[in-house]
């Protein structure tokens, strides 16, 4: 039996003191946390893991320069804070990376302001990153020759982070450490709700997605990590809070790599807010928009892309201008953002804070995520943790339950991957030896891979045509991602999907192995169900 159908087994089975519903980054943090802490803990998602918002972020593990404009500098700090963490726990996943800011003439704010704001971004992030500067518009056109500096009245650079994979490879991550501390997990199950029995444990009412069978899910606590669907879920199981969410759609369209400039080029959009050209590997990830939406299943418009082209066309002396002709791919989600209840239905998303709040409902062992951001995952981890202390949950202490291995076992993996030639074998695209890309995808797991190259040389050749897939890993993902349908590999565990058109990726040379390894008897039933959405 493969890993998931195990876990299924193991959920209707087993009674767990946390049951997490939701495997974006909340939940998938929370289910990591509790479970390094000794909990014995469940983890549901309806879809794939970090299949809803948590795969359409901007990929920036930033402390939120944007929100000094609404003097959230608590915010910013704890922002700051958890970014600098984050760079130190994950240095092959997190990466410092500048940005080189482009400030408009008759912008509402003079360049020096905006220069004294990063110094203040800077000193909120601890000094942790390099110094920001302001460069003229004729060093902005050196730096950076296509952005249009005839509309501009000087440039600003300063330092950020962000994450060289892409955000659900993080949040699947952070699932996989769970997994390895003993969390039972499972994607495509989906939670219908939730009653407490007369021991005032919570059963949960659960349905694999793939199978149609009904399961129930004995906790001790219930955690409602479900993102844009916290307040349905919470209806669901009877719940009452302070807050609730409102949703706000933003959009990114990725094209062709518009620069070799390794840095994220930064703007005001026509409506004033951050506007970004992001580097992704071989191709540039253009966003994001900030619209208020009911409906947490959104789609991109004819207009949302109208409003990215027109301003990214605008700011940039391209050779010709982007058309909807050059999108590779495009990404659309909602920010669930938190806001107290109130009967007054009018919020302005872009004012709204980012904050992440979590409410514990008393007495009924019940906690809600609301809000939240990738950059504040570890706090999110930290914080559940303590209320499930709360709840009477007996939690070990750890030194850390996050992080990369350093120290002996990274020395002792590059050692040993140098002496089997894998830093030689250097992607052509993103020129990343293959070393580094196996230990920042897999870490500790990449041991694995090294054995298999060591037996079978060949493995370490590339599975699937402009993929950057090596043979060796898709044995491992079989086994140990969980991957159900094509697109949890092509757009979840890996970013394919994102730098390769879907028409391209169809005559790819070895997709079709890459199935029968993943599905076996159902490769064709999968390759056709992707290709035909
Ligand atoms: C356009 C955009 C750009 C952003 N950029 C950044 C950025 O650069 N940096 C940053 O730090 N943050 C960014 N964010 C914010 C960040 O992406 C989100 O705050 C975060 O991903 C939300 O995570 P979540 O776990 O709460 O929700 P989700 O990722 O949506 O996870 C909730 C999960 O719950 C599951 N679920 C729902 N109902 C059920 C049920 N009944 N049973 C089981 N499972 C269920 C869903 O399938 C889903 O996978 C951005 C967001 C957007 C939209």
């Amino acid at each position: 039996m493969d890993l998931r159908n195990t876990n299924i087994a193991r959920l209707e089975n087993e009674a767990f003191d946390v049951l997490v519903v939701g495997g974006g980054i909340n939940g998938a943090v929370t289910a990591a946390a509790l479970a390094a802490r000794g909990a014995s803990v469940a983890l549901i998602d309806a879809g794939d893991f970090a299949g809803f918002t948590s795969q359409q972020s901007s990929n920036l593990v930033w402390g939120g320069i944007k929100y000094m404009e609404g003097y959230e500098f608590g915010l910013v700090a704890g922002l700051c804070k958890s970014r600098n963490e984050l760079l130190d726990s994950f240095p092959s996943t997190v990466k410092e990376i500048r940005f080189l800011m482009t400030v408009n003439k008759r912008f509402r704010f003079h360049p020096w302001i905006i220069l004294a704001s990063t110094w203040l971004y800077w000193l909120l992030g601890r000094g942790k990153t390099r110094t920001p500067g302001l460069v003229s518009p004729r060093q902005l056109k050196q730096i950076e020759p296509l952005i249009n500096t005839a509309i501009s009245s000087a440039g600003i650079e300063y330092s950020d982070a962000f994450l060289h994979d892409n955000d659900a490879r993080f949040v699947f991550n952070f699932v996989r450490s769970a997994l390895d501390n003993g969390c039972v997990a499972a994607n495509y199950v989906k939670s219908q709700g939730a009653n407490r029995d007369a021991k005032g444990h919570w059963i949960t009412q659960a349905q694999d997605q793939i199978t149609g069978n009904s399961l129930e899910i004995s906790s001790r606590i219930l955690v409602n990590a479900a993102g844009a669907f916290v307040d349905s879920h919470n209806a669901l199981t009877g719940i009452e809070t302070e807050y609730q969410h409102v949703l706000s759609k933003g959009i990114h369209l990725i094209v062709p790599q518009i620069s070799e400039n390794h840095r994220v080029l930064a703007f005001f959009a026509d409506d004033e807010r951050l506007f970004f050209a992001i580097p992704m590997a071989n191709r540039t990830c253009i966003g994001t928009t900030d619209t208020r939406v009911d409906d947490p299943v959104t789609a991109v418009t004819g207009e949302d892309r109208d409003f990215v082209l027109s301003n990214i066309n605008a700011r940039l002396d391209l050779p010709t201008p982007l058309v909807p002709g050059d999108i590779i791919a495009e990404r659309c989600g909602v920010r669930p953002l938190a806001t107290r209840k109130r009967g007054d239905n009018s919020v302005d998303v872009q004012h709204l804070s980012r904050k992440h709040v979590i409410e514990m409902s008393e007495g009924q062992n019940h906690i809600s995520i609301f809000g939240g951001k990738l950059t504040d995952c570890l706090n999110v981890g930290n914080e559940i943790s303590a209320c499930a202390a709360q709840f009477g949950l007996n939690l070990k202490q750890v030194d850390k339950w996050y992080g990369e291995p350093g120290g002996h076992a990274r020395e002792a993996f590059f050692e040993r991957a140098r002496k089997l030639g894998l830093d030689e074998i250097v992607a052509s695209d993103t020129r990343e030896a293959l070393s580094i890309r196996l230990w920042r995808r897999y870490a500790a797991q990449a041991e694995g891979m090294l054995d298999a190259i060591e037996r079978d040389p060949s493995l370490a050749e590339p599975l699937i045509d402009n993929a950057g897939i090596r043979r060796c890993e898709i044995d491992y993902l079989a086994r140990n991602e969980m991957i159900v349908k094509l697109e949890d590999y092509l757009r979840r565990r890996s970013k394919i999907e994102l730098l390769v058109s879907r028409a391209t990726l169809r005559q790819s040379a070895g997709l079709f192995e890459a199935c029968e390894k993943l599905f076996g008897n159902e490769a064709k039933a999968r390759f056709d169900e992707y290709f035909a959405e």
